[in-house]
């Protein structure tokens, strides 16, 4: 029986046992070195399938498909007919969606409830897209030379866009990649992370049912040191979408620097989320804590250092602690589960190593500080909801991305005091606020220094909305008007008229 029929899920037919190939050329394609790697279910340990492991002869031949069909009839593509093609996708991820969200939760392990609750924001995505097809346009503009001389502004696709994801939201990473490509008719080569690439690959499928011509998009799974690097470092790529560490991050920008190849870069964070004493706290509450549990806490963005106003942070702390605690860790195919595993061993081993240092800085664990075992859990990576008080700015756990379910909570005083120590961080990506006082908010609106600020909610986002990062948390923006800018290069026309 597989681990699908045990829990009494729809057949995923996908999963059928077959070994899982690469997509190049419109053609699926054993990797040339004919070497696979296995994917586990991480609230298991259960294999679930055999892929095949392209390297870099493998994204040479997708780039090289890529650069053929961006130089071929895509590049003649029109806006509308691109804008209709997306428009197939999403009718088709629609269609797909519950299959591709069980695939998600299976391969990485984040809850069905988490997985099918992204329908939203995928088919938004990939719609919002499809509608900015045929929104993209150059300018004309009034020049001060002498004479009789026009200038207007092209916006031409980028070219042969490297698009590198991480595993921790497979379905939407995949789409935030591909979609503004197809948009702005760039062609891209895919690699999905090795922790979780089989929606990528079924979803692949999808683009071609949907009508994606050869070469436009390829799907290339395998190692971040090889196909990985392959890609960012390829001459005839001539852009790079990372998700995924700023220290690999900082790798991408030495791979790029071959070609200069432009590059976007969406990283790791370590956001404050500030509530205030005068904020709606029976609100705050739950929303600090999934700032930070949702996802396990495998999410760049989430608002790891919990900034309280001293006066109320006993209460405040206890009560998003015993709200962690009340939250259902297990596997994420049960409806029920609220919080999965970790994605992988090695993810496992770095977040049980932070909750070993909090408490040996001196940091009391108010809720979870260990590993979760037992009630069929053992053979997963589970870390319950964690909540550390007594945290001090200097501690590694206020500093360090864990990228675990770990809140840091420390007090503060004063505003002035707290932007200043929710600024003092390398990163900048996500922020919170939480306060009824809508002049507090303005100005900490303005203060933080951070890509994202949510007040009175937080991860809110939306794919007309920007997001991206501040310091070294990366630069480039994802979603918005700005996200179509990252994928075109604009070209100044001259014309002379006497
Ligand atoms: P995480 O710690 O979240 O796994 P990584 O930055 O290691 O983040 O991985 C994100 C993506 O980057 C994955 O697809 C991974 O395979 C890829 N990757 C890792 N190392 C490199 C590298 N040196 N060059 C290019 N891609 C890499």
């Amino acid at each position: 029986m597989t681990v699908i029929e045990k829990l009494k899920l729809p057949h995923i037919p996908f999963l059928d046992g077959r070994p899982k190939r690469l997509l190049i050329d419109g053609q699926w394609v054993e990797a040339a070195s004919g070497r696979t790697f296995d994917t586990f279910n991480p609230a298991t340990g259960e294999r679930l399938a055999t892929v095949a492991e392209g390297d870099k002869e493998d994204i040479d031949r997708a780039v090289a498909a890529a650069r053929r069909a961006f130089e071929g009839p895509w590049s003649r593509v029109k806006p509308a007919e691109r804008q209709r093609l997306l428009l197939r996708i999403a009718d088709l991820v629609e269609r797909h969606f519950e299959e591709l969200a069980t695939l998600d939760t299976l391969d990485m392990g984040a809850p069905l409830s988490r997985t099918t609750n992204n329908r939203q924001r995928a088919l938004g995505m990939l719609r919002y897209y499809a509608g900015m097809a045929t929104a993209l346009h150059g300018e004309t503009i009034d020049n001060s030379l002498p004479g009789e001389i026009f200038s207007y502004t092209l916006k031409e696709p980028v070219g042969v866009v490297g698009a590198i994801i991480p595993w921790n939201g497979p379905l939407t990473a995949t789409i935030w990649k591909i979609g503004p490509a197809i948009a702005t008719g760039c062609t891209v080569v895919l690699k999905p992370a090795e922790e979780a690439p089989l929606t990528a690959l079924r979803l692949g499928e999808l683009l071609l049912e949907a009508g994606v011509p050869d070469g436009v998009v390829n799907i290339v799974p395998g190692y971040g040191e090889t196909a990985g690097a392959a890609l960012a470092g390829h001459w005839d790529v001539d852009k790079v979408a990372f998700t995924g560490s700023h220290l690999t991050g900082q790798k991408i920008i030495q791979a790029s620097a071959g070609n200069l190849k432009r590059v976007s870069l969406e990283l790791g964070g370590k956001s404050p989320d500030i509530v205030f004493a005068d904020a709606d706290l029976a609100a705050a509450v739950p929303g600090a804590a999934m700032a930070v549990f949702a996802n396990s806490g495998q999410i760049c963005s989430a608002g790891t250092r919990l900034f309280v106003e001293r006066r109320v942070y006993d209460e405040f702390v206890g009560g998003v602690a015993e709200f962690g605690r009340s939250l259902k860790v297990g596997n994420g195919l049960d409806p029920a589960t609220q919080v999965g595993p970790l994605v992988s061993r090695e993810q496992l081993d770095r977040v049980t190593g932070y909750l070993d240092i909090g408490q040996k800085e001196g940091a009391r664990a108010l809720a979870g500080g260990s590993r979760l075992t037992g009630e069929g859990l053992d053979q997963g990576y589970f870390v319950p909801p964690t909540v550390f008080a007594d945290v001090k700015d200097e501690m590694r756990i206020a500093r360090e991305e864990i990228f675990g379910p770990v809140i840091s909570a420390i007090p503060f005083d004063d505003i002035e005091e707290v932007v200043r120590r929710g600024n003092a961080t390398s990163f900048g990506l996500g922020s919170g606020v939480w306060t009824r006082d809508v002049s507090k908010a303005h100005r900490l609106a303005r203060a933080i220094r951070a890509g994202s600020v949510w007040v009175n909610c937080y991860q809110a986002m939306d794919p007309a909305v920007p997001f991206g990062g501040y310091k070294m948390s990366g630069y480039g923006r994802e979603s918005g008007k700005q996200h179509l800018d990252e994928y075109l290069n604009v070209k100044a026309v001259w014309i002379k008229t006497a």
